[in-house]
């Protein structure tokens, strides 16, 4: 729960940056603003002790990170080899998989590992691993309340609060506790600009992505005695719309915002045979676990997986797993 869980942890992963000269600060693929956050925030502390740092998360992600703090930080795959490093910080990303092998000590480099994701493998050779922090930025938070609490600029403070306000949903879900409300008035208090980081990435939407979200709003059903709701995001959609996959963040939201409904499953059509997939729960049953099964993971009520198939395939096989679940 509190920072004095990690003391020892948080020293360690201190000395280790202390003895090292560049980092590179890896995420998950397709990264979300917890995850850039988290980058972001833990490049401009190394970048204050005089260290080299790049970041780099695979996939796609959404061009509004490009107007955080530290963004000119964020660099390309490409770059990335060409950068020299002596130790890898992961953040946000349960297994070095979810990383596209990218944080892999391939080169014998320490990995220091910061994540909230229950399905962790403590993967790094220090692992800052909490499933009670709302957000892995409230991890980076505590790490630099500890170790170096002078050196929470204004820029940092709006990284670390972009991550709670996302993995909250806008301090909505049940993840939103009396810590994650506590350092995001604290970060409110070193600068943090909780008005434009909620314009820009929670109230502001493409044109594109408002038709986007008409059309696969038009394939929410319900399934199972209405327990289960489930919506679809085809490739002929993004033609039609003018957009990416990126542009239907937060669709499934709108799932889970019926009454009365339990699991909810959004299907996105990433290829011919590939299907990328988010659960969420609104009670007590672990979508994780539906999850893991099919090699993907995440929280108890926020997982995702990916489907070798079709779509009506990856429909198939998740509506019986949640039939399982809900018996
Ligand atoms: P989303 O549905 O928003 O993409 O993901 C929900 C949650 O599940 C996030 O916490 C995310 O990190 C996790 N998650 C999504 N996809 C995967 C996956 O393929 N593997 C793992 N391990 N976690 C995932
Ligand atoms: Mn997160």
């Amino acid at each position: 729960m509190s920072a004095e869980r990690f003391e020892s942890d948080f020293r360690a992963a201190f000395e280790l940056i202390r003895r090292r000269r560049s980092v590179l600060v890896i995420g998950h693929v397709d990264p979300d603003g917890d995850c850039i956050g988290s980058m972001l925030a833990m490049a401009m502390l190394l970048e204050q002790m005089g260290r080299q740092v790049r970041c780099y998360a695979p996939g796609e992600r959404s061009e509004l990170f490009d107007r955080l703090p530290g963004a000119s930080l964020l660099a390309t795959l490409e770059e990335v080899r060409g950068f020299e490093h002596d130790l890898v910080i992961a953040v946000d990303a349960p297994t070095t998989r979810r990383t596209d092998n990218v944080a892999r000590p391939c080169r014998g480099e320490d990995v220091i590992n910061f994540d909230h994701h229950p399905t962790n493998d403590l993967y790094g050779c220090v692992n800052i691993v909490d499933e009670s922090a709302a957000a892995t930025t409230v991890l980076i938070h505590r790490f630099m309340r500890t170790v170096a609490p002078g050196m929470i600029t204004p820029g940092i403070a709006d990284c670390l609060y972009l991550g709670i306000l996302m993995d909250t949903g806008g301090f909505r879900f049940q993840n939103t506790n009396a810590e994650a409300l506590r350092i995001a008035g604290e970060l409110v208090g070193l600068g943090a600009r909780a008005y434009e980081l909620a314009h820009d990435f929670i109230f502001m939407k493409k044109f594109g992505s408002l038709k986007l979200l008409g059309l696969v709003l038009e394939t929410l059903s319900m399934h199972l005695g209405g327990r289960v709701a489930t919506m679809e995001v085809t490739a002929g959609m993004l033609a039609l719309t003018g957009t990416a996959m990126k542009d239907s963040e937060g669709f499934i939201d709108y799932g889970a915002a019926l009454d009365d409904v339990e699991l909810i499953a959004l299907f996105r059509e990433m290829g011919a045979d590939e299907v990328r997939v988010s659960l969420r729960s609104r009670n007590d049953h672990d979508v994780a676990v539906l999850a893991e099964r099919f090699g993907g993971g995440g929280h108890a009520r926020a997982a995702g997986l990916t489907v070798r198939g079709s779509l009506e395939q990856a429909r198939g096989m998740i509506l019986e797993g949640f039939a399982e679940m809900i018996g």
